[in-house]
């Protein structure tokens, strides 16, 4: 049958000078195939090319070419190689049947031919025929099949192999049959493949499965197997075929997939969301092992000063070159290096003590190593780099409810810490900061809500002149809270700046303040009594800051040139030019500005000059040391001397003692705030302290 269902019909070639014979076997053979003939022994190569038999007859004797040449001549050629020939003849001569036999003829038959054994003989080649040729084809389709074939008999003695798996082993045929395919084992194929093969294969079931192999040059591959009994007619299995692949580089493909979402692209090393996983399954595994872990954030200082002036590829490779350093000097056996991204890298270490100090210690002889590693120079270009790291340490507690994101975020503040203490140095997480820091974030908390609850007020500390006339006030802001009483501004400014929530509760109080004002102004004598607002560095940094302050002093209206807005250096430094532009167009509408905390920051004479200021105020701190810290004098006498030359006038503030006073007075300083003087108050105590 052809592959459209339809028996093809055979090719039976006669060659025989005898008409008379070739009629007769035609007439047995009709049924049996397709006849051709010829009665010249020359001309049978010819046919033989032109109809491609599956059967040959050809008569020994002939006048022009005798049947053993034209075998001969036939069979040299490939294509007729396994065509069966049988031959005619019409003598018993043993010699000539064995030179026949020898040419390539499968059998004889004799003159005249007996219809009933010539059909019969015929018909049994062209059977044989037919399954050679079966068989062939399948055996090409094996040898040339792109998969790995190793037949086996029983016992798993190699029977055959094909050539893909000469190919890809690198062993030859003759190297292999006999032996078992375990010579390819590299050991890395789990117990468990193995089992699982053996028993679906007793149980006369195929079995799939992938194999790590090893090739005769000691490489080794991956390939995927199907593995299955071949049974004979009666059911049993007498032989094992494995049609095998080699998925290495499919493998290696998927594992790139894996890690592009799970390794750092730069340095292959895992990255935050593997670090996590880990951390997740770490956290797991302590509560029954009650052994500890670590968790280690190495920060890189001044990374970005590299990054920004020598380029991102000079990072790069410092990068690099740090992330082979940390993975061939630092780690143990199990700890898992990551870069949790930009110049942060982190290790998680497990298995350490279950002693708490032990542990600790442990941990820390690692940070060690990882900060010497770090130190050590590095070569780029010729140019030597010397990089330093910060390093925070947190223990996993074993606490149940610790989270992946306690763990990190508590490594990470203690990194913070290293770096606030200096640099290159290691800092362990402190408990007593997180209560610190759970005290923050419950503040921010209620901080967001406490301009809507009207938690917050205004104090007034008073301001004099030489001649101890009042001039003015400073607005210091107090919130109230519901269960803590009074906090402290210099504890929630600094976090109401963290969350922005220092934005509507600077405007808030501009606006209280000008109301304030407003009456304060409208008494007698009090025309030119002047408030100073604080505004916070984010305040300033806002696109609308002018027009809002504008449009509160419009609104409420007050004369603009008794406001006065403090700002500060770090503040204006931020951004000196949208500060300045900023601080103009105010000036324009007459509003004042006074620098705050004058001296603690690092602004210099050039852009003090730029600043529209009509006050400098000298920071507490320089005041508080007068008499004590000979420099502090020195500084607050310059001041002074600089506010003086700028055409500004200086006001001290913090001044608690005559002494300082006076010290102040002799300098030339013109204005005073302090408790000496008095404290910040609500306006209503203000009232009757001064106005009443
Ligand atoms: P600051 O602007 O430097 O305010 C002066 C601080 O020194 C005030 O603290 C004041 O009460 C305190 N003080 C005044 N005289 C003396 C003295 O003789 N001795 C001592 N030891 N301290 C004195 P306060 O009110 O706690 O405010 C702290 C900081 O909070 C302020 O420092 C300011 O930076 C910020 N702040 C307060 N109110 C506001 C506000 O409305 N907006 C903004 N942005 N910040 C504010
Ligand atoms: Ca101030
Ligand atoms: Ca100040």
């Amino acid at each position: 049958m052809n592959r459209f269902g339809i028996k093809r019909q055979s090719r039976i070639l006669i060659v025989d000078d005898d008409p008379g014979t070739i009629r007769v076997l035609a007439e047995i053979l009709k049924d049996l195939g397709k006849i051709h003939f010829t009665t010249k022994g020359s001309e049978a190569m010819d046919m033989a090319l032109s109809i491609s038999p599956d059967f040959i007859i050809l008569d020994v004797e002939m006048p022009d070419m005798n049947g053993i040449d034209i075998c001969d001549l036939i069979k040299s050629n490939p294509a007729f190689k396994d065509v069966p020939v049988l031959f005619v003849t019409g003598h018993n001569d043993i010699d000539l049947e064995t030179r026949a036999l020898t040419a390539g003829a499968i059998d004889f038959i004799q003159k005249p031919p007996h219809a009933n054994v010539v059909e019969q003989r015929v018909k049994n080649y062209l059977a044989l025929k037919l399954r050679t040729d079966h068989l062939q084809k399948l055996a090409q389709a094996v040898e040339q099949s792109s998969d790995s074939m190793v037949i086996t008999d029983i016992d798993a003695n190699i029977e055959y192999v094909n050539s893909t798996f000469s190919r890809n082993t690198g062993y030859s045929r003759e190297e292999v049959i006999g032996k078992n395919p375990r010579i390819l084992s590299s050991g890395k194929t789990s117990l468990e493949t193995y089992r699982s093969m053996w028993a679906n294969l007793a149980m006369g079931q195929e079995w799939r499965g992938e194999l790590i192999n090893r090739r005769k040059d000691g490489s080794e591959y991956i390939e995927s197997a199907v593995i299955s009994p071949i049974r004979q007619e009666d059911g049993r299995i007498t032989h094992y075929l494995a049609v095998k692949s080699d998925i290495t580089d499919q493998k290696f493909a998927q594992g790139e997939i894996q890690r592009l979402g799970y390794f750092d692209s730069l340095t292959q090393l895992p990255n935050r969301r593997q670090f996590q996983d880990r951390i997740g399954q770490t956290l797991a595994s302590i509560q029954r092992s009650k052994l500890h872990s670590a968790v280690l954030v190495a920060d890189l200082d001044a990374f970005k000063v590299i990054n920004d002036t020598l380029g991102h590829s000079v990072g790069d490779r410092l990068l690099l070159e740090i992330s082979t350093r940390l993975r061939q000097n630092c780690l143990r056996a199990h700890d898992l290096l990551a870069r949790l991204g930009g110049d942060e890298f982190a290790i998680l270490m497990d298995d350490l003590d279950d002693d708490y100090a032990e542990a600790a210690g442990q941990a820390k002889s690692l940070a060690a190593k990882v900060l010497k590693a770090i130190e050590q120079t590095i070569t780029l270009d010729g140019v030597v780099h010397q990089a330093t790291a910060s390093i925070g340490i947190y223990l996993l507690s074993g606490n149940p409810e610790e989270t992946i994101d306690d763990a990190m975020k508590r490594a990470e503040v203690a990194m913070y810490r290293a770096k606030a203490a200096g640099r290159n140095c290691l800092s362990f997480f402190d408990p007593k900061i997180q209560v610190e820091l759970e005290r923050q974030a419950s503040l921010e908390l209620d901080l967001r809500n406490a301009l809507g609850n009207q938690q917050l007020q205004l104090a007034f500390q008073p301001q004099f002149d030489t001649s101890k006339k009042l001039t003015g006030a400073e607005v210091l802001m107090r919130w109230v809270h519901p269960q803590r009483g009074m906090v402290s501004p210099a504890e929630f400014i600094p976090i109401a700046e963290a969350c922005g929530a220092i934005v509507p509760m600077g405007q808030w109080i501009l606006g209280a303040a000008c109301d304030q004002l407003n009456k304060w102004n409208a008494r007698q004598g009090w025309e030119k009594f002047r408030l100073s607002v604080n505004v916070s560095p984010r305040q300033l940094r806002e696109a609308d800051f002018v027009p809002n302050v504008i449009a509160t002093v419009a609104s409420s209206g007050i004369a603009p040139e008794n406001l006065m807005l403090e700002i500060t250096e770090s503040g204006v430094l931020e951004d000196i030019e949208g500060s300045i532009a900023k601080m103009n167009q105010l000036k324009k509408v007459g509003i004042t500005f006074s620098m705050d905390d004058f001296g603690t920051g690092n602004s210099s004479l050039s852009n003090l000059k730029r600043l529209p200021l009509t006050e400098l105020k000298i920071d507490q701190s320089f005041v508080r040391d007068i008499g004590i810290d000979p420099n502090d004098e020195i500084i607050v006498k310059t001041i002074i001397a600089m506010g003086q030359s700028l055409g500004m006038h200086v006001i001290a503030e913090g001044v608690e003692t005559t002494v300082q006073e006076e010290m102040l007075r002799k300098h030339g300083c013109t204005n005073f705030q302090g408790y000496l003087f008095g404290r910040p108050m609500p306006s209503g105590e203000f009232d009757v302290a001064f106005a009443l």
